[in-house]
């Protein structure tokens, strides 16, 4: 437990922490210090990420892989993140309002090295056609795969 430092106005951080905790208890979860570890991490996340990413991250915060995975699912279950397998059977996690966008948006995968990238929402159109549901336009997940720049 760290004790509350008095006098001060709150860092950058502590404001973070605190606008973390508010989504956390809006959602209805407690907002336990583990909880409050792995959105933080996943928000400044850049790409999704895997369970075994945030356990070897988190690896100095002391907690355990097992509970790195149920903050993971409880997350998921209320909405702050999203969760996606993006065709290597791993599910990989990023946060539901990350930098890359708070909608649905697109991923990239290289086929030789595994390279995730998140797309602008923008970067891909699906067209009206025959077999495609009406909201795929908009709540669709949307894998690409393919050469990443290096490979190709
Ligand atoms: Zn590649
Ligand atoms: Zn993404």
């Amino acid at each position: 437990m760290i004790a509350a430092v008095k006098g001060r106005h709150p860092t950058p951080a502590q404001s973070k922490v605190a606008a973390l905790r508010s989504r956390l208890r809006a959602s209805g979860l407690r907002a336990t210090p583990a909880r409050l570890a792995v959105l933080s991490f996943l928000e400044s996340a850049s790409r999704p990420v895997s369970h075994a990413d945030l356990v070897e991250a988190l690896a100095d915060s002391g907690i355990d892989r097992v509970t790195l995975y149920r903050n993971l699912t409880d997350l998921t279950q209320v909405g702050l993140v999203r969760r996606a397998d993006l065709g290597d059977h791993v599910w990989r996690f990023e946060s539901a309002q990350s930098k890359s966008g708070h909608a649905e948006h697109p991923h990239f995968t290289c086929v030789e090295c595994g390279e995730i990238a998140c797309l602008s929402e923008a970067s891909v159109r699906i067209a009206q056609g025959k077999g495609i549901p009406r909201s795929a336009t908009r709540a669709l997940e949307i894998q690409i795969r393919g050469l990443c720049d290096r490979c190709s």
